[in-house]
């Protein structure tokens, strides 16, 4: 190799060592699903003049999918596209392998953290030469580090935000919870003028399943009826629990139509709950609720208080009906 090419070869390398220490940086400052993920599928390939990253991730118990699918805005789950979940997967080696079309190389890293394997990140290239067998890959590899790190820190620092926002029995997000999804589809709704929809439900004669079957009945009740809600509405949906046995849903983009069929299904899905006391016998749970679909203008600043006032009128009118039903609110 002549010394020209030589210097032009340690330019270019220090150039890349700077990128990728600057990348680094960022990396380690992200704090939440959004900013690790933007940085590591929009930033590296913009930065770093790929033409795609993708990423394989052991995730056995779903668990990861679920937080990420908790923390990002319904916009940004088009990221979770570019991830594949895998209950599990065989440890890969580094450096380049044949990529599946378009891509015309690509470039294998594993993500390891501990003696913990987490995954795999690839880069794609458009480029025959880009990536080549036998090629140095130190530098990527201390990069795929950081990035099995900082996978793990994320983790734990979004576990810990979503156990102050979820309720411990039922695993729905609490009131808190709530609130923050509402006043994030309230901004978006305005955004993009996005319609979305709300349910609020009360179980009736709750007080009596406790009185005659006892507070563990009750309890499993509560953790029925929160399993049955989450079966029946979509994993982008958002399930509350309010109050005592007072739950709500917040549905993104469902329509007024959709929303009478969505509740007919809740109402439904309630009545044939299994719930059993302790002697194992069925007790009989329904539920009474109201339903309405909002659409966020300009200028407007409609509180979830306001929305829960109003669903609250019709939820009561439904308790004076006899129960067991769902009254839409939107009139
Ligand atoms: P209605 O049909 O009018 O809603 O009657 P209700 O008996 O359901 O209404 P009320 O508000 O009088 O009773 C709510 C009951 O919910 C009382 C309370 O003991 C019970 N409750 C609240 N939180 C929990 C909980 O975490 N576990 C159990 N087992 N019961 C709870
Ligand atoms: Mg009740
Ligand atoms: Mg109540």
């Amino acid at each position: 190799m002549e010394l020209k090419e030589l210097l032009d070869n340690a330019r270019r390398n220090e150039a890349l060592l700077k990128r990728l220490q600057a990348f680094e940086l960022q990396l380690l400052s992200a704090q939440n699903w959004q900013d690790f993920l933007t940085l590591l599928l929009e930033a590296l390939p913009s930065q770093f003049d790929l033409d795609a990253v993708g990423l394989k991730v052991c995730d056995p118990d779903g668990e990861l999918k679920a937080s990420m699918l908790q923390s990002l805005d319904i916009d940004q789950g088009v990221m979770l596209n570019q991830i594949e979940f895998k209950a599990s997967l065989s440890i890969a080696k580094a450096g380049a392998i044949n990529p599946p079309p378009p891509w015309k190389s690509a470039l294998q890293l594993p993500l390891m953290r501990g003696g913990e394997y987490l995954g795999q990140l690839y880069m794609y290239s458009l480029q025959h030469d880009r990536f080549q067998e036998g090629m140095a890959t130190d530098f990527m590899q201390h990069l795929a580090a950081v990035i099995a790190a900082c996978l793990v820190m994320v983790k734990q620092t979004e576990s810990q935000a979503l156990l102050a926002l979820t309720d411990p029995l039922t695993g729905a997000e609490n009131r808190r919870g709530f609130e923050r999804v509402y006043k994030r589809e309230w901004a978006r709704g305005q955004r993009q003028h996005h319609v979305f929809s709300m349910i609020l439900m009360d179980i009736d004669h709750f007080k009596k399943v406790n009185d005659i079957h006892g507070h563990g009945t009750g309890d499993r009740a509560l953790k029925a009826l929160c399993k049955t809600l989450k079966n029946v509405i979509r994993p982008t949906d958002h399930l509350g629990r309010l109050g005592g046995e007072e739950f709500a849903v917040l549905l993104p983009g469902c329509q007024p139509d959709q929303l009478v069929t969505v509740s007919g299904r809740i109402q439904e899905a309630i009545r044939e709950m299994v719930v059993l006391n302790d002697k194992q016998k069925q007790v009989p749970i329904t539920a009474s609720g109201s339903f309405i679909s909002v659409t966020p203008r300009p200028h407007q600043n409609l509180q979830i208080e306001q929305v829960l006032d109003h669903l609250d009128k019709y939820l009561y009118q439904a308790k004076g009906n006899g129960r067991d039903q769902f009254i839409n609110a939107s009139t």
